[in-house]
Parts: structure tokens; C-alpha cells; sequence
């Protein structure tokens, strides 16, 4: 679903991405932990184009990425993807923030796109919140309403990048326990965390990566009891 080969980044002369070989199969849950400055953000962001590789192919469900603007475009519309920060259109409501998508991209109806847009909200649990404005909700229900956002564009791939992170500790499970509902939907996703009961729960690999490299790739069970490398140790000495 998602192939990396020999992707090279750049900022200026630093070289954020270093030669990174990397695959993700249909359906498959990938964690991807790391220190901070690693990579991780580059690397999800590369995968729906938000950033541009200067070497290396990307392909995502057979599309290379990068090859012109309209597989660009494709890739981004099979793509979903989840901020720390929730992003979600202040002066809209719930619904409104949930249509938008569906309306404008894909040209639905609104009474189609709200039937759309109830049924995400109710697989997120917060049908209830639908005509509330965004800051009537906590954190961890705008989270959910941003996920549920992104699955109203139906994507085959989920990116979450960092989703818990800003939010307070009692909400995080609130969210995670939605990530795991929609890992047992068989969707393909990549989930950049640190939340380590969340990656042995749902995680078919982790990867681990520093300094811009993938440094160690293993299933959970593997990664978490015997971490081959120094740096990969290190790390999990720290956060666990
Ligand atoms: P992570 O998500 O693992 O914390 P990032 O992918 O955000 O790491 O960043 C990796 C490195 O690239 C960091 O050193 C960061 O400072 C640098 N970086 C990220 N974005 C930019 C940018 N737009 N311009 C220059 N350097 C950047
Ligand atoms: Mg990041």
C-alpha cells in the first residue's frame, strides 16, 4: 500500500530523511516512535505530499507520488490524516466542519454528506455534539471530531501524527480507544505516538526511527523485550 525506496529530504544542506527503504502493507498498523527531531513528522507528511523528497520513490496504492500534480492529488484524496493540533474551522459546527470535505471535494449533497457526516460521528461516539461549535467541546471530542472528519473522505489510509500529545492526560484514552475501534476495521494506518500501551495493543510493527533513519523495524512483542540497537535500548529506557 505504502513502498519507500531510498527517500532522501532536505532542508537546505540538512538532511532530514536519510535513505529510508520502507513498506506498509494493506491493512497493516504501524507505530512510529523516536526523539524528537528525528523525522517522524517528515516522513507521515511525505506520504500524503504534504512535503516533497528530493530522492528516493514514494508509491502509495500504485501511485508514485510526485510524478505530476494529479497522482498528487489522487494519493491526497486515499490519504487521511490527524494533527496534534486538531485543526478543526472554528465559526462551523460539528457538522458543518464534518461536511465541508464531502461537499466541496467530492461534490455531495448536502443531505447526502450530513448522512455521511452522522454516521462517522456515531462511529466516533459524539453524535450528540453535532451542532455544537468546536469550542463547546474538550480536547479530547475535538480530537474525535477530527478523525471523524478525515474518515468522512472514506481515505484507505490513516496518518496520525502525534494525536494525544496537546491534549490532557484523562482525554487521551478517549481518543485512543476510537484508534483502536478503526484498527479493528481492518484500515491501514500509520500512527506516530509515544502512547506505548496503545502501540503493543494495536501495532503489526513498530518503527523506530533517529536522526532520520529508520534505525529498527520489528513487531511489538520483539521491539519492546529485546530492541537490538543502542539508540532503539535508549529510548525505551527513557519513555517506558
Ligand atoms: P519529529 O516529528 O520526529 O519531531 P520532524 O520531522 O518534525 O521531527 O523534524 C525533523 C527535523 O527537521 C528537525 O530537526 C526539524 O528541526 C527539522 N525541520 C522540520 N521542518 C523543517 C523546515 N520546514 N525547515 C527546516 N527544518 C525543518
Ligand atoms: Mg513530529
Amino acid at each position: 500500500m505504502i513502498t519507500f525506496s531510498g527517500v532522501s529530504k532536505f532542508y537546505g544542506d540538512f538532511q532530514v530523511l536519510k535513505n529510508i527503504d520502507f513498506s506498509a502493507r494493506a491493512g497493516e498498523r504501524i507505530v512510529i516512535c523516536g526523539p524528537s527531531g528525528s523525522g517522524k513528522s517528515t516522513l507521515i507528511r511525505c506520504i500524503n505530499g504534504l512535503e516533497a523528497h528530493q530522492s528516493g520513490t514514494i508509491t502509495v496504492d500504485g501511485i508514485r507520488l510526485g510524478a505530476d500534480a494529479a497522482s498528487t492529488r489522487k494519493v491526497r484524496s486515499e490519504v487521511g490524516m490527524v494533527f496534534q493540533q486538531f485543526n478543526l474551522f472554528p465559526h462551523l459546527t460539528v457538522i458543518e466542519n464534518l461536511m465541508l470535505g464531502p461537499v466541496r471535494a467530492r461534490g455531495m449533497s448536502r443531505p447526502a454528506a450530513r448522512d455521511l457526516a452522522m454516521r462517522y460521528l456515531n462511529r466516533v461516539r459524539i453524535p450528540e455534539q453535532a451542532e455544537k461549535y468546536p469550542r463547546q467541546l474538550s480536547g479530547g471530542q475535538q480530537q474525535r471530531v477530527a478523525i471523524a472528519r478525515s474518515l468522512c473522505m472514506e481515505p484507505r489510509i490513516m496518518l496520525f501524527d502525534e494525536p494525544t500529545s496537546a491534549l490532557d492526560p484523562e482525554m487521551i484514552n478517549e481518543v485512543l480507544d476510537v484508534m483502536v475501534e478503526l484498527a479493528g476495521t481492518g484500515m491501514t494506518m500509520i500512527v506516530v505516538t509515544h502512547e506505548m500501551g496503545f502501540a503493543r495493543k494495536v501495532a503489526d510493527r513498530m518503527v523506530f526511527m533517529d536522526h532520520g533513519e529508520i534505525v529498527e523495524v520489528a513487531p511489538p512483542a520483539e521491539f519492546f523485550t529485546a530492541p537490538k540497537s543502542r539508540r532503539c535500548q535508549d529510548f525505551l529506557q527513557k519513555i517506558l
